[in-house]
């Protein structure tokens, strides 16, 4: 199985034609939902005693919770607007609430994982976290700009512990100091990761690994609705292709990597995790066709 932790979230999501107001968001919502149609997946997460039974019954449906704790308190809320082009996000708020401070365990069944996510969380939390698993393969970490820029030292520690890396171009940039992406990739393999995956948005991603970079474009689109969790889909369809597959080949890797622009592209068709819960693994089948077809040359 694979495990996923991090923010499982009440989002509030501006975009140009609509606001949805304390929705089912968090980053480890949409890795685990995305990873789900590849491998059983595992979540450790905490909520509030505010987080409503119909987004737990969406959970429940999708993943095994024996790793979500309900605590006293209020849930992890974030509040971003998007403008016009939907390309620029501004965070309006970041409420950590029961987020902070939280000690996760892991249940005895998921200790068994070789595959593990570290969503976008607490850095000191993914690290401490990574250590209680014996029979890891591969483990990935994902991370934005609040804990860049409230945590950078705490970043650069969790990237020791794992082995990729999935991060925006713009978040790159921040994290390292540098402006070019290759220059970006190295310092972060320089930290300790084997693979870096820099996701560029719309405009695809770029794979580093020892010598080899791939490159790959986004899944087309002429509508979108909402990015909310295209980064947190795409991370968690390609670790949850490779948990099925138990491996890590480049191969596979680069394949994993087909399998997250697809997913992630779900995503942003319709609003909040709308995108993924209307999926099934025959249109990710169908759209993996397309893909390849609009590579080919
Ligand atoms: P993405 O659009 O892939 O960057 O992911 C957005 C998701 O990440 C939202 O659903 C948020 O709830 C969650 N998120 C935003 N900021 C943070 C943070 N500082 N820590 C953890 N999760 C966050």
């Amino acid at each position: 199985m694979l495990t996923v932790f991090g923010s499982t979230a009440l989002d509030t999501i501006r975009t140009p034609s609509k606001t949805l107001k304390d929705v089912l968001g968090g980053a480890a919502t949409f890795a685990g939902i995305a990873s789900s149609f590849f491998i059983k997946t595992g979540l450790i997460a905490v909520v509030g005693n505010d987080f409503p039974k119909k987004y737990h019954n969406i959970l429940s449906k999708k993943l095994d919770l024996q790793g979500l704790v309900i605590k006293n308190g209020k849930t992890f809320r974030y509040d971003g607007k998007y403008d016009h082009t939907l390309s620029n996000r501004t965070t309006l708020k970041t409420e950590l609430n029961v987020l902070s401070n939280f000690s996760p365990v892991v249940p005895e069944e998921y200790k068994k994982s070789k595959f593990v996510y570290l969503a976008n969380n607490d850095p000191d939390q993914n690290s401490a976290l990574i250590k209680e698993f014996d029979r890891v393969k591969f483990s990935m970490c994902d991370t934005i700009e609040f804990w860049i820029s409230t945590k950078r030292d705490s970043v650069i520690k969790m990237i020791k512990s794992v082995n990729a890396v999935v991060i925006n171009d713009e978040e790159a940039k921040l994290l390292t100091k540098e402006f070019n992406l290759i220059k970006c990739a190295k310092k972060i393999m320089d930290w300790g990761a084997e693979y870096v995956i820099i996701k560029k948005g719309e405009h695809g991603s770029l794979l580093f690994y020892e010598d080899v970079i791939f490159p790959s474009p986004a899944f087309s689109l002429e509508a979108i609705l909402d990015p909310t969790g295209a980064g947190d889909s795409f991370a968690g369809a390609m670790i949850g292709f490779l948990a099925s597959k138990n491996s890590t080949s480049i191969s596979n890797i680069k394949k994993s990597i087909v399998y997250g622009n697809v997913v992630g592209s779900f995503a942003v068709e319709k609003y909040g995790v709308d995108g993924l819960l209307i999926l099934t693994s025959a249109k990710i089948a169908k759209r993996v066709r397309q893909y390849k077809k609009m590579v080919q040359f």
